[in-house]
């Protein structure tokens, strides 16, 4: 592996002297990294996957190497003289289609990376972003210091009341781990959500609550400094480059284009949501038989949901074997979008459980690529579910795409099948959303194919898909007793549709809110009052009880501040993103859910077309209009 990628480094270094030396340098920076990226996609799949220490420390060895190569890049003035001598030229002037839009990005990457800056502006940038990735460090360093700081021991079992046995049993295990008797929680997701969720202790649900929103808010793990530095960095950053702010610096080559766009979007969302979300929070109240703290909301939400909407999730498990699920879903996507799915036999692997499937135009026979399939946790392979690229073709010159889906899902045990539960199911669509992105791409330009679109776009593909895992005609396709072969019962269809709009309305004004104070951070603070209290102060008429004065959720937000950019200025596209998927499913359940009419246009408008074309333009042409917020609000029942 070293040495591959030590020549494929050098090959690199050979084809940018010849791509700056190029009479069309445009195309061959396009193509220059192709060999070291199908490389590097190898070596970092096989890292992902199949890892042993050899691997890794391989991994690490070449790592750093290849990303001083990408990085240098945009701070090469012969190549960044190049593209602006192309651009002026005849050729470039007559550029149309993705090859226009290719250039247009690429010059607006260098001009943000600085290339038009004088020496001393560049020389600024540098420090800045030097300065951006110490203090980001550190906060997120302060933030895990903070959260393993705390703990909380129980040495009275009558304390632990309320607790499901499973966090009883990790509690013990955790204080054990420590050697100490009794009952060790922390302020880690699954031990801290547990305990909001279902301590009957109230006192102590306020301890750890308090604690928990404290983070990286006092000695010796204090990032209100940090916070402050970083929201300073990164504004002087945007004016540098000329951006009004740090949002309209990041969301330059996004969907939205500007922190005004994203701004507009959240406060319109908030409005429509507003009313349900005081309704929820009375009904709670009332449900309660008094007036709640931040604390109690978790755990009378949970009393309310078992009281309303109990049921089973495990319950639907039999409904989504694996194998059912899988197959299912190619042939709904096969109907929908003229494709045909089929396992490929004898190909080798990583491991013996991963499978091979090419993918088939249905009309034209043409193969469009193939990709593998890892669906099971093993020691060797890292958690999460992923979509990636091995190789991107160009079906238009039968070359084929190659991709893969993993999984960490489910295993078949006890000689029964691999069953799932729901949220697996819609995790399964969800990636092949995403592959299908991939494999069925028809972009001239590689570096515009497949799934390189803009961040708030890239999961439209993905989340429209599961949908179809909540509409009853799909759903029987699939959802079929793994024993009996019966459907879904309707019963607990709409069980589960129910409990899934169980207070939509906290839950959408919960993301409305980190949305909106990430905007409001990186566009609106004065850079002088203290930062901690204006974050809070933004967030009071999103939370469902009154925020105490000390309220710091901020100095530990990592999402925002962990790394230079990160999600900063950001945090909107996850509703973004989920406009669009509910909004442009409308269009398929008011065709067919099995439409092949709207299929072949998603197909031919979104998927095909990577980042050839601005998403907004594509968006409209699949839609005929811009994006409705309706949709969304009807799925999360608040119309
Ligand atoms: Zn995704």
């Amino acid at each position: 592996m070293e040495p591959a990628i030590d020549e494929l480094l050098a090959d690199a270094n050979r084809r940018l002297g010849e791509t700056i030396a190029s009479p069309q340098p445009l195309h061959a920076l396009d193509s220059m990294t192709e060999r070291l990226e199908y490389a590097m996609n190898v070596v970092r799949h096989l890292e992902s996957v199949a890892t042993t220490p050899e691997l890794r420390a391989a991994f690490n060895a070449v790592q750093p190497k290849v990303s001083v190569f990408y990085s240098s890049l945009t701070l090469n003035e012969d190549l960044w003289n190049a593209i602006k001598r192309y651009a002026a030229s005849d050729g470039g002037r007559a550029l149309t289609g993705a090859m226009k839009r290719y250039q247009t990005k690429t010059i607006d990457s260098f001009r943000r990376h600085g290339a038009d800056l004088p020496p001393a502006g560049k020389a600024r940038l540098k420090e800045i972003d030097v300065a951006l990735t110490e203090a980001t460090t550190k906060f997120s360093e302060n933030v895990l210091d903070s959260t393993n700081a705390y703990e909380l021991l129980i040495t009275d079992e009558g304390q632990l009341a309320g607790l499901p046995p499973a966090a009883i049993a990790a509690a013990r295990a955790s204080a054990g781990s420590k050697g100490k008797s009794g009952w060790r929680f922390t302020l880690h997701g699954p031990s801290y959500s547990a305990l909001m969720t279902y301590l009957d202790d109230g006192p102590l649900r306020e301890q750890v609550w308090r604690a928990y929103n404290l983070r990286g808010a006092e000695a010796p793990y204090d990032n209100r400094g940090l916070l402050k530095k970083i929201l300073d960095l990164r504004r002087e950053k945007a004016l540098l480059l000329g951006f009004h702010d740090f949002a309209d610096l990041v969301l330059d080559d996004r969907m939205a284009r500007t922190g005004d766009t994203a701004q507009k979007f959240l406060d319109d969302l908030r409005v429509r949501t507003e009313p349900r979300f005081k309704e929820e929070n009375a009904a709670l109240e009332k449900f309660a038989g008094r007036a709640l703290e931040p604390w109690d909301v978790g755990y009378w939400a949970e009393k309310q949901r078992a009281a309303l909407y109990d049921f089973d999730e495990e319950a639907l498990r039999p409904y989504f074997s694996l194998q059912n699920v899988v197959a299912g879903m190619f042939e709904i996507f096969g109907r929908i979008f003229g494709i045909r799915v089929e396992q490929e036999t004898g190909v080798p692997a990583w491991d013996s459980e991963v499978k091979c499937y090419a993918i088939h135009d249905a009309a034209s026979g043409a193969n469009l690529g193939s990709f593998y399939a890892d669906w099971y946790p093993r020691e060797n392979k890292r958690g999460g579910a992923w979509m990636d690229s091995l190789i991107t073709g160009n079906p238009g010159e039968r070359r084929p795409h190659l991709g893969l889906i993993c999984g960490n899902l489910t295993p078949p045990v006890d000689g029964k099948p691999a069953l799932l539960t729901h949220r697996e199911a819609e995790t399964i669509f969800h990636e092949f959303g995403h592959l299908l992105h991939h494999l069925l791409s028809r972009v001239e330009v590689r570096s515009l194919a497949g799934t390189s679109v803009p961040w708030d776009f890239v999961e439209l593909p993905s989340q429209i898909m599961e949908n179809w895992c909540w509409e009853r005609e799909s759903l029987d396709l699939f959802a079929r007793h793994w024993q009996t072969g019966e459907r879904l019962p309707e019963e607990l269809f709409q069980k589960m549709k129910r409990a899934k709009t169980f207070r939509g309305a906290n839950m959408q004004m919960r993301q409305l809110g980190f949305g909106i104070v990430d905007l409001a951070l990186h566009r609106l603070w004065d850079g002088n009052s203290d930062v901690v209290k204006f974050a809070r102060s933004v967030l009071v008429p999103f939370a469902a009880a009154p925020l105490p004065e000390d309220y710091a959720m901020i100095t530990g937000f990592t999402h925002l501040f962990s790394n230079p950019v990160g999600y900063g200025a950001g945090y909107y596209s996850y509703k973004w993103a989920e406009v669009l998927d509910a909004d442009a499913f409308t269009r398929f359940r008011k065709e067919g859910v099995f439409s092949a009419n709207v299929g072949g246009e998603f197909r031919d408008k979104i998927l095909a077309r990577g980042d050839s074309e601005d998403p907004a333009v594509l968006y409209r042409s699949f839609m005929g209009r811009d994006p409705d917020p309706n949709a969304l609000l009807e799925r999360n029942g608040l119309l």
